[in-house]
């Protein structure tokens, strides 16, 4: 295998060495002729001396994302290793295919080690998306590694990279099974609940694997209560709340598909439409009407901020919508609020709750912090990827 080499400018070795995956653009001195777009280059310092490989990425502000800082070039059995180590924690956990949880996350980018991959699991079934050219040229190593650390807990591997690549600029492969496919008696469940997958048309990889702690707390405190889930995409939260005991709850999303299958999640763990409403609309518009009739409202938009850039409006789309939930909300009520961009840290997250709550003339009191489970680690040489907070807020 011919590597070819990448020199970074004097000083810019520093992060690299604290083992921070990621080379800007502007940290490159210079580039070995001949590098192609999503090409495994070897990484050196200004005087030279070896770095690491990483993932080379053209025309994009991170150029590099680091895959190892050892000698050895990263191949079929750097990719065993590293998932072997993933898929043995989330075993550790309990997640893989305990009785009523089989759905986790295997694989979270730079927390796992391997910065561009994501790999969500949902009863025998691996959803690989890669997020960078170097991965996607990676997958046979992926697809191989997930069958030999899984064995009989795996069935099939669907990629679903094409609508993420093309973001970055590249063009591949329709989304697709690449191995087996989607075993006969497929079910995902979580806390013993069961969900409909959307692999195919479904946003993200089908589900957010990312709030499983936070529907737990959800139906802990959703006994006796009526609960607005807005953002509700297929209704975790709104299945999590019925489970818990709550009297009524009102699914909100603009996407009419989202609530279809809402809706038949909902059916599927036994509750009848009598307790479970779906609305489509805008959620902002639709707060404006007041919210004074729920006990909990659960607040999850999408990313505001998909970069350091946007952070400021993101902000700005933050604070307006927690203050529109925050006007009208009844004393004694819940506010359940996320961020899941990255870009806004926990601090930033929770002064604009507050300011949010001074400015709707509340008194409020935080009652529990959250943040994403354990299938979704943090690594400690990229703390940047702690990106979901949310906030438990109780209104009088
Ligand atoms: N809470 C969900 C995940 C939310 S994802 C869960 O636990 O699974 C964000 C959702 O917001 C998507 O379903 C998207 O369709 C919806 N959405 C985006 N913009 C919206 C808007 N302006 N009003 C209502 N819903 C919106």
């Amino acid at each position: 295998m011919e590597i070819k080499s990448i020199q970074l400018k004097a000083k810019k070795d520093e992060g690299i060495r604290r083992r921070h995956p990621w080379v800007f653009s502007g940290a490159i001195k210079n580039l070995e002729a001949g590098i192609l777009d999503g090409a495994l280059v070897q990484v050196h310092s200004n005087k030279g001396g070896h770095l690491g490989y990483g993932h080379y990425s053209k025309g994009t502000s991170i150029a590099i994302r680091m895959i190892s800082f050892d000698e050895t070039i990263p191949t079929g059995s750097f990719f065993q290793d590293k998932i072997k180590q993933a898929v043995a924690v989330r075993q550790d956990l309990g997640l893989i295919n305990s009785d009523g949880q089989n759905t986790c996350r295997l694989v979270h980018a730079e927390g796992d080690g391997l910065p561009g991959l994501i790999v969500d699991y949902y009863d025998r079934v691996a959803v690989v998306q890669t997020h960078s050219l170097g991965m996607h040229h990676s997958l046979e190593w992926i697809i191989e590694a997930l069958k030999a650390e899984l064995k009989d807990n795996l069935v099939g591997v669907y990629n679903k990279s094409a609508k993420v690549l093309r973001k970055n600029g590249h063009v591949t492969n329709l989304d697709t099974w690449v191995h087996g496919n989607a075993p006969e008696n497929w079910n995902a469940q979580e806390h013993g609940n069961a969900y409909v997958i959307d692999l195919v048309e479904g946003q993200k990889t089908g589900f957010f694997i990312d709030q499983r702690e936070n529907r737990l707390l959800l139906g802990q405190l959703s006994k006796g209560k009526r609960v607005l889930n807005t953002f509700s995409y297929t209704g975790g939260f709104s299945v999590s709340a019925l489970q818990g005991g709550a009297t009524e709850v009102h699914s909100l999303d603009s996407s009419a598909r989202a609530l279809e299958i809402g809706e038949a999640n909902v059916a599927k763990n036994g509750y009848s439409s009598d307790v479970h409403q779906s609305i489509q609309a805008d959620a902002l518009d639709y707060l404006k009407n007041g919210v004074a009739d729920f006990d909990i409202v659960v607040l999850d938009p999408p990313a505001f901020a998909k970069s350091a850039s946007a952070r400021h409006a993101a902000i700005q789309g933050y604070k307006r919508i927690n203050l529109r939930a925050l006007e009208t909300m009844k004393p004694g009520s819940l506010l359940m609020t996320f961020s899941c961009s990255q870009a806004v840290d926990d601090r930033m997250f929770t002064n604009t709750v507050i300011a949010a709550a001074i400015q709707a003339g509340r008194t409020a009191r935080i009652l529990y912090r959250l943040h994403q489970p354990a299938d979704h680690p943090v690594s400690a040489f990229h703390p940047e990827g702690a990106y979901l907070k949310g906030l438990v807020v109780r209104v009088e």
